[in-house]
């Protein structure tokens, strides 16, 4: 099957940082991870080109060449989403959607004329949309409650990127987070229950990008990292051991709860392993609005002594 993967236009926003992108030369912060893993799923017998629209145009011979197009977005990239599912079906193609914007809300994908829409997490719908293709289907939702564990999730296929174009790249090690804050989306894709790869699966992956030459920073997409304190320090013990022993070639970024001031081993085993930014989820010093929105997690320790002990 000739499968395209298009990633959408994200409009300008702070944080496209755009002007900043500028000043390093790149055209883009971070690479569509949501993509390249579907590719990973789906069978490598198929044949697969990737067009990350925040970079470039579809072509034409794209478009011809293709059977099968597949699109992943977030709520952010919903009008070009939408409008490049038109232009799919404009062609004649087959368009198969996923990703968390499908997922949270599917009636305005199906309403542009998707033909499939594989949602929640792809290790268990893509499988299940593979074989509705083979028994003849041309339509369907493919859904499931269930949580896959990601220790079987394959690596990436970051060979289909054009990596000059990226900032950073992005490597995931674990999905979910433990806390409730109410106005996250977070643990409704995901769940409260963090999972996470193995050490070795994570370790691979950087293989895979050392082998393609990548030496420039990696975000760890996770929208809690410390979400399971245990298996990230697991981790990160064979991680600041891979960055020695290959001269330290990524430099590390992540997302984490404010709890991470409160371990010393964690916070010293990030920095051995060359995380040098981490994006904190303080949102209010107000400790009312904190606890109206269920952010119990940044109510426990004074947040001006959280951040002394974090610089
Ligand atoms: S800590 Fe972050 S990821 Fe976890 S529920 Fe709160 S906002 Fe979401």
């Amino acid at each position: 099957m000739r499968t395209l993967l298009i990633y959408p236009v994200f409009p300008p926003t702070f944080w496209s940082y755009d002007k900043s992108l500028e000043l390093v030369n790149r055209k883009v912060l971070l690479p569509p991870l949501g993509l390249i893993t579907v590719a990973a799923i789906l069978p490598q017998t198929w044949e697969f080109k990737l067009c990350d629209r925040n970079i470039r145009d579809v072509t034409e011979a794209e478009w011809d060449w293709a059977e099968l197009v597949v699109f992943s977005a977030m709520i952010v990239q919903k009008e070009d989403l939408l409008s490049q599912i038109k232009e799919a079906k404009l062609r004649g193609k087959c368009v198969a959607v996923g990703g968390p914007y499908a997922t949270s809300v599917p009636s305005e994908v199906e309403a542009a004329g998707a033909d499939f829409l594989v949602l929640d997490e792809g290790e268990i719908t893509l499988p299940l949309f593979v074989e509705a293709l083979k028994r003849g289907e041309n339509k369907g939702i493919i859904r499931t409650e269930e949580k896959p564990d990601v220790t079987t999730t394959p690596i990436p296929r970051y060979d289909l990127l054009e990596l000059d174009a990226y900032d950073s790249m992005s490597v995931q090690f674990s999905r979910g987070c433990p806390f409730q804050c109410e106005f996250c989306d977070i643990i409704i894709l995901y769940g409260r229950k963090p999972r996470t790869k193995t050490p070795a699966q994570l370790l691979r992956e950087l293989d895979y990008l050392y082998d393609l030459g990548w030496r420039r920073g990696v975000f760890m997409v996770d929208d809690n990292f410390i979400g399971n304190k245990r298996n990230v320090k697991l981790l990160l013990k064979e991680l600041k051991i891979w960055q020695a022993e290959h001269q330290y070639p990524f430099r590390f970024n992540t997302e984490a709860s404010v709890d991470l001031a409160q371990d010393a081993e964690l916070m010293e085993l990030m920095v051995q392993s060359n995380f040098d930014a981490v994006f904190l989820g303080i949102e209010t010093p107000d400790e009312e609005s904190l606890k109206l929105t269920k952010k119990f997690q940044n109510t426990r320790d004074s947040l001006t002594e959280t951040i002394d002990t974090l610089i």
